[in-house]
């Protein structure tokens, strides 16, 4: 699995996401097994956060990540109405007690909310100093947003990034780059939804042997600077997401998906989900 620098480590760069895992308490120990069995295959970047669930995907990782802490780079996230100067340790604390561990890599603000960012940069860089957490970054920031910010210490900013959703292309993604600061793209198999169904996606896939997923993360982190977070419960979706990463596309098959899946012309306001 291909790496990047990202807060002072390197980390690979197709890892894990968990939103909707500990939903249902049925599905637990699946979804347990699935993450750990992405770790074996090289995803060992996690994300995750405290809305998720309210606490339950936390606690799916704090069992995938038993007796191999060290081997994972966790990611959380904070709500932004806890974002505050006094809100925020208190939500580390229950991140760390359900994650049950004693640091998180990296703990990100998930969106943009009430509180000042100057306060919010504040109580990360006092967890920072305490060891609670490694580093701190954002999440669905656009680049006025990022440009106020203006925080060399930022680490990254997640955003929502596929082949359907390519608006970030036009400055925020090249903007990140110039300052070093990787993106997390989030979705970037669009949910498993009607952008796999796309002909030219297909086309590309079948012509590589492999499926739209896998080229649709490839399309994704042969860039600088981008890191992919797909989300799998399903064993053969994480095998096939963990490999995803040795895809190489050509010339041609991003002149045949640039066709299909337009760049943005004109600034775009970021899309969420
Ligand atoms: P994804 O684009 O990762 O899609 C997940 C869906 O795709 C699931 O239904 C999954 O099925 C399916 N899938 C996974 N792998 C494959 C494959 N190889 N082939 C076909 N289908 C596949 O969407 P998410 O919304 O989950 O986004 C990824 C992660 O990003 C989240 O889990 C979360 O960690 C993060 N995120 C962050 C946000 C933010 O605001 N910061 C917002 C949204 C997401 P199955 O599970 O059955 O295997």
């Amino acid at each position: 699995m291909q790496t990047l620098h990202l807060a002072g480590t390197q980390v690979p760069v197709i890892g894990q996401g968990t939103w909707q895992m500990g939903e249902d308490r049925t599905r637990r120990q699946e979804e347990v097994t699935a993450l750990r069995l992405g770790i074996e295959m090289g995803m060992t970047l996690i994300d995750t956060a405290e809305m998720y669930a309210e606490g339950g995907a936390e606690e799916i990782v704090a069992q995938a990540i038993a007796g191999q802490r060290d081997k994972v780079f966790l990611v959380s996230k904070v709500y932004p109405h806890n974002a505050s100067r006094q809100g925020i340790p208190q939500a580390c604390e229950r991140s760390l007690r359900r994650l049950a561990t004693d640091h998180i890599d990296l703990y990100l603000l998930h969106w943009r909310g009430q509180f000042p960012l100057e306060e919010t940069v504040e109580a990360f860089e006092r967890l920072r100093q305490a060891g609670k957490i490694g580093r701190w970054g954002v999440s669905n920031l656009d680049l006025d947003d990022l440009q106020e910010l203006n925080e060399p210490a930022c680490a990254t900013n997640q955003v929502l990034y596929n082949l359907e959703e390519r608006g970030i292309e036009f400055d925020l993604l090249p903007w990140c780059q110039q300052q070093s600061m990787p993106v997390m793209a989030y979705c970037p198999i669009g949910q498993g939804g009607q952008m796999l169904a796309n002909a030219v996606l297909k086309q590309v896939a079948s012509r590589h042997g492999v499926t739209p997923a896998q080229v649709s993360l490839a399309w994704l982190v042969r860039q600088n600077g981008v890191i992919a977070i797909p989300k799998a419960v399903r064993p053969e979706h994480v095998r096939l997401n963990a490999q995803a990463g040795a895809l190489q596309l050509d010339a041609g098959d991003l002149e045949a998906l640039d066709q299909a899946f337009h760049a943005p012309k004109r600034k775009q306001r970021l899309a969420m989900v």
